[in-house]
């Protein structure tokens, strides 16, 4: 079996490039393919799904060395499903930075600087003239449209804005209505704790030798969040001690003012973030981040650049 499978903690990029990638392989012949998701989706996803009408990924757990993978939407064996080091790695396709990534045979690699992984498979039908359905259209746009924040984020490239109009030849969406719905689903935390907030879209990174993470919770709803620091510092107190991490932040992007509050849970959190961001502490171990939305493009770098060995 092939498993397409995007990241762990997956987010609607990941989950609807699997979902397409596997339905154009298979009408390209290949048969044994399968879009797979490692861990439960989120809210924004869940209506995505629920609005195409598409059924949810099968979930698995980890795969073995029999397995061969096609990886989409990250390359760091930190994110990928476990066991992923032991199979076999046919295919990549990805928009973030490159990590230490290694295969014995050739492979098909495809990296590029664009807004969402997404981006790049609608590229691809382009270049090789073929056409999306309706559905595959629209679950492409909403993979753009979730990982640019609606083309506001500093990770939107002119490329995002082209494909996104040829998509919606086909697709036929009002946009910005789907992006209000997305992010209205996406803000909703009725009946989540902290814990899971902060454990929902977590990403690990390493750096000189530290270990690091970056939760990230994009909301329209800031207001939920204040007076809230105690369980939200605790929550990442569990995760930070039970992950062996060295550092750990959680940042709650406001999506419609395009800032990020960033809570450090220590003082070597809090020298970094002093250091690479220049923000300013609302409240105690609370940085305000003007214009920074972007985990990828705008806090990875930045955080990286301060660690040192
Ligand atoms: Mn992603
Ligand atoms: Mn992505």
């Amino acid at each position: 079996m092939i498993y397409i499978v995007g990241h762990k903690n997956p987010d609607t990029d990941s989950i609807v490039s699997c979902l397409v990638w596997q339905n154009y392989k298979r009408k390209i012949g290949l048969k044994n393919v399968l879009a797979v998701r490692i861990g439960e989706l989120n809210r924004e996803t869940e209506f995505v799904l629920r609005f195409f009408r598409v059924k949810n990924l099968k979930e698995i757990k980890k795969v073995n060395k029999k397995d061969s993978l096609i990886l989409l939407d990250h390359n760091l064996y930190q994110q990928a499903v476990e066991g992923a080091k032991e199979a076999e790695i046919i295919e990549v396709l990805d928009h973030h930075y490159l990590g230490d990534f290694q295969t014995e045979k050739p492979i098909y690699y495809r990296s590029e600087p664009v807004g969402s992984t997404s981006t790049i498979i609608a590229e691809i039908f382009k270049e090789r003239k073929f056409k999306p359905s309706r559905k595959e259209a629209g679950l492409l746009l909403a993979g753009i449209i979730s990982d640019t924040l609606n083309f506001t984020s500093p990770t939107t490239t002119e490329t995002d804005k082209k494909i996104a109009k040829w998509l919606n030849k086909f697709a036929k969406l009002d946009i910005k209505k789907l992006a209000e719905k997305m992010f209205s689903a996406k803000s909703d935390i009725s009946g989540l704790s902290f814990k899971e907030i902060v454990s929902k879209d977590y990403k690990e990174f390493n750096f000189k030798n530290k270990k690091l993470a970056i939760a990230v919770w994009e909301t329209v709803k800031t207001d939920s969040f204040f007076g809230k620091e105690k369980e939200i510092f605790s929550a990442l107190k569990e995760l930070k001690e039970k992950n062996h991490l060295d550092l750990i932040f959680f940042a709650l992007v406001d999506i419609l003012k395009k800032n990020a509050y960033l809570y450090c849970l220590t003082e070597k959190e809090k020298e970094i973030a002093k250091k690479a961001f220049l923000g300013k502490e609302i409240k105690n171990n609370i940085f305000l981040l003007e214009g920074i939305v972007s985990r990828k493009k705008q806090m990875v770098p930045k955080i990286a650049a301060k660690l040192e060995r």
